[in-house]
């Protein structure tokens, strides 16, 4: 695989504030194209810290991509700094001007003296149009005084996330296509949740030997088990056959645990079950203070399905609007199984919907005891009239407990929303 190198400018990335994250997506998508990414240097907006930067990295490999300082502004110097390396002068485009002119008018703007910069072009750079924002890409190619073997080129991409994904994916990868090696690195993900990874190595039992030469890692977050499946430095086309024998081995094994690929969304499979069988849903939040809600509405046409909610933070919303007895909370405390599946039963009835999940619970830091320790989620479900609950004691600080408790809350709607085997058998 040819050698290629990272290079994000930008003070803010070191500084911590920003997340570099234009770093990781390229790492990914050119490994994936049959790179082989070697290094990635962060450096400050400066020119020297740049120019050595790049200058040592086209030392090393003749193949750079670099992200960030190509805006307008007093500390956007990159493209200047890399074109004097290649000894190339810029030059005013007034074709990239009227394109920029007519870009801010469409938003009701006018360019300032100051984004003439970018229609400026080191002379006989390629210019990368972006439709996504207003700095254009530039592709240089040429030798740099000092450094022998073939041409260097260094591809400079605007910082801006979406912008820097749109010309990498639309003028990038295809221009380096012909300079790839015929091996790549691929990764496909399964993605699980409810069961912890130690139960899941169990489940999996001894795939690894079964998987290779692929390679599995088990990754924990909030959201469940990831499992990633990397195909290292193989032929494209026996990379992608042998990741799709392996993620249907592995879907398999974990059984239902798996819920999706990738980047899939345990609260969009629960919108599209309730689709299925016509149900609308609600929700009812204590610890989670909407989180449910927030992840079922961040799916865009969930409107069909999910009708809202109540946050019951305080006792007095669950009694006084979701008809939880005083009692139950008196006897079993706020946070318990009886108070979850009233909370659930009692906005099912309130908002009259067909299916309701709820949500109580001590997120932290203060107020667990021995007997409910922080981290203490009860989930309620109310389906038809008929409501159910279950406990979890889940690890972690305050955002995690609640992000899982939401997680966790949305595979518990999602379980019941799919039909069991013997549902299926009574259907046939
Ligand atoms: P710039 O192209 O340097 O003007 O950067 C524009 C914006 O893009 C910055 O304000 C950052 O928020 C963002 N950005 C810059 N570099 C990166 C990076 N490597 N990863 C993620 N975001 C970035
Ligand atoms: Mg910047």
């Amino acid at each position: 695989m040819p050698d290629i190198e990272l290079l994000t400018i930008g003070t803010e990335l070191l500084l911590g504030l920003t997340l570099d994250t234009n770093s990781a997506e390229l790492g990914r998508a050119l490994a994936g194209a049959g790179f082989g990414v070697v290094r990635r240097t962060s450096v400050t907006d400066h020119p020297a810290a740049i120019g050595e930067a790049a200058r040592a990295a086209l030392g090393r490999t003749g193949l750079v991509v670099c992200t960030g300082g190509l805006g307008p502004t007093a500390d956007d110097i990159t493209k200047r700094v890399i074109a004097d390396l290649f000894d190339m002068p810029l030059e005013f485009q007034p074709a990239l001007w009227q394109g920029l002119v007519d870009r801010f008018s469409r938003f009701g703007r006018v360019p300032s003296e100051k984004n003439r910069s970018q229609a400026e072009v080191p002379r006989g750079a390629t210019v990368l149009p972006n439709r996504w924002g207003t700095a254009p890409g530039l592709w240089l190619e040429g030798s740099v005084d000092g450094l022998t073997g073939d041409p260097q080129v260094a591809i400079l991409l605007p910082g801006v996330p979406s912008e820097m994904r749109g010309l990498l994916h639309h003028e990038v990868l295809p221009r380096l296509a012909r300079r790839a090696g015929d091996h790549v690195v691929r990764s496909r993900t399964v993605r699980t949740t409810g069961i912890p990874e130690s139960s899941l190595a169990g489940r999996l039992g001894e795939i690894e030997a079964e998987l290779a030469p692929l390679s599995l890692a088990y990754l924990p977050g909030v959201a469940g088990v990831d499992l990633r499946l990397t195909a290292w430095s193989l032929p494209a086309a026996e990379a992608d056959a042998r990741l799709a024998v392996g993620i249907r081995l592995l879907a398999e094994r974990a059984g239902r645990w798996a819920y999706g690929e990738e980047d899939a969304d345990l609260a969009e499979l629960v919108l599209a079950a309730a689709r299925r069988k016509g149900w609308r849903l609600v929700v009812a939040e204590s610890c989670t203070g909407g989180g449910v809600g927030a992840r079922l509405t961040n799916i865009a046409g969930s409107s069909d399905v999910f009708l809202g909610g109540i946050i019951a933070y305080d006792n007095q919303v669950k009694v006084e609007q979701l008809g939880v007895a005083p009692e139950l909370i008196e006897r079993h405390g706020a946070v318990s199984e009886a108070v979850a599946r009233a909370m659930a039963v009692g906005v099912a009835r309130l908002l009259r919907a067909e299916a309701a999940v709820a949500v109580t619970g001590i997120a932290g830091p203060g107020g667990g005891s021995t007997e409910k320790p922080v981290g203490l989620v009860c989930i309620g479900i109310a389906v038809a009239g008929s409501g159910e609950a279950h406990s979890h004691v889940f690890p972690g600080d305050r955002g995690e407990i609640r992000g899982r408790a939401a997680q966790t809350a949305l595979s518990y709607l999602l379980q019941r929303l799919t039909p069991t085997p013997a549902e299926l058998g009574a259907l046939k």
